[in-house]
């Protein structure tokens, strides 16, 4: 008999907290239910000692059934290979705790500021550089979130406030708003910037009391999405942006280039133009960070510049991703592609 939490029937009554509190955790269930070969588990299992396998069901439901390199499933299936110890890739290949200046807070680059709101996300992407991220020392308490406040006003050159995570989103409406009040009293800060996957993978999350928050806030929004293949993409990816729009919010995307997912120039192509469709401007393009337990995902700089080149052929300026990387210690990103 099947020992497994129940599969909660995705329908438009769904709430995102049901389905963030109902995502597939166990290797045994996600094969299962996507009918894949058995002989994937061990290898699941093996891989998602390190880093749990979490997969929300909307994200499921555009799995293709029995197709081991469905380009979804990739992102979301661990495997034996991310147990391999390789060269060069580190478990903080950002260095960020060299900008980790106070718990919750990555202070990186001049003018902005990032805010770890929470460890959590809907869904454990294999490729993560944050996967090994120490999120237990890193809490937003009320004493640290006080820490966090000082920090911003006493530096007026920072005008952008990053959330981020895990997913920011994550998290409750009624804290992102009084986060955000907070923030609002900061007289410097004029921007406001969500980093998210979560409207990408349970699309429910945008309410319309989330898009009022928004609203209502006085900062200039912008919300970065991640997305990397254009299945990931659909007619509710449109309505959630335009419910954003109403709130004069800029959608963005960013993806990683990644091998088997997304590394072809009609899929990148394909993307950009999905992506525009629903409204979206593609913003990055970031080829893989060397994080530990991902390396079967990399694609050489040379592979990269290469593919993008033709993508460049193919589509209007508007439509054309920044190819980057990040390197510890630059002032900004690293452009790959002049
Ligand atoms: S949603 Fe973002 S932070 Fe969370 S695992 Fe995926 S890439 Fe990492």
């Amino acid at each position: 008999m099947n020992s497994f939490p129940k599969v909660l029937q995705i329908d438009n009554n769904a709430s995102w907290q049901q389905l963030l509190s109902h995502t597939i955790n166990d290797p045994q269930q996600l094969i299962d239910l996507l009918e894949l070969p058995q002989d994937f588990l061990q290898g699941a299992i093996n891989g998602a000692r390190e880093f749990a396998l979490k997969v929300p069901q909307p994200y499921l439901s555009k799995i293709k059934k029995g197709d081991i390199n469905d380009p979804l499933l990739r992102q979301v299936l661990p495997i034996n290979t991310e147990t391999e110890q390789v060269s060069g890739y580190i478990t903080d290949p950002l260095a960020e705790m060299d900008a980790n200046h106070h718990d919750g807070l990555i202070h990186k680059y001049t003018g902005r500021v990032l805010i770890i709101m929470t460890g959590a996300c809907a869904i454990n992407c294999r490729y993560c550089f944050r996967r090994h991220f120490p999120y237990q020392e890193n809490r937003l308490g009320p004493e640290q979130w006080q820490q966090v406040l000082d920090y911003l006003k006493s530096d007026p050159s920072i005008s952008e406030v990053i959330l981020s995570g895990g997913d920011p989103l994550a998290t409750s409406d009624e804290r992102l708003e009084k986060m955000i009040t907070d923030l609002e009293r900061i007289p410097h800060l004029k921007r406001l910037r969500i980093h998210t996957r979560l409207p990408v993978v349970i699309p429910q999350r945008i309410t319309p009391n989330f898009v009022s928050i928004l609203q209502r806030s006085r900062f200039d929004n912008v919300m970065v999405l991640h997305a990397n293949h254009p299945n990931e993409i659909d007619h509710q990816t449109s309505e959630l942006v335009t419910q954003l729009k109403t709130a004069n919010v800029t959608v963005l995307n960013q993806s990683v280039l990644l091998k088997g997912v997304n590394d072809s120039v009609e899929t990148l192509q394909y993307l950009s133009e999905k992506l525009f469709h629903s409204g979206i401007l593609p913003y990055y393009l970031f080829t893989l960070d060397p994080v530990k337990g991902a390396h079967h995902f990399n694609i050489s700089d040379e592979h990269a510049i290469e593919i993008f080149s033709k993508l460049q052929a193919l589509l209007p300026g508007y439509l054309l991703p920044k190819l980057a990387r990040e390197i510890p210690d630059r002032p900004s990103k690293t452009l790959l592609h002049k």
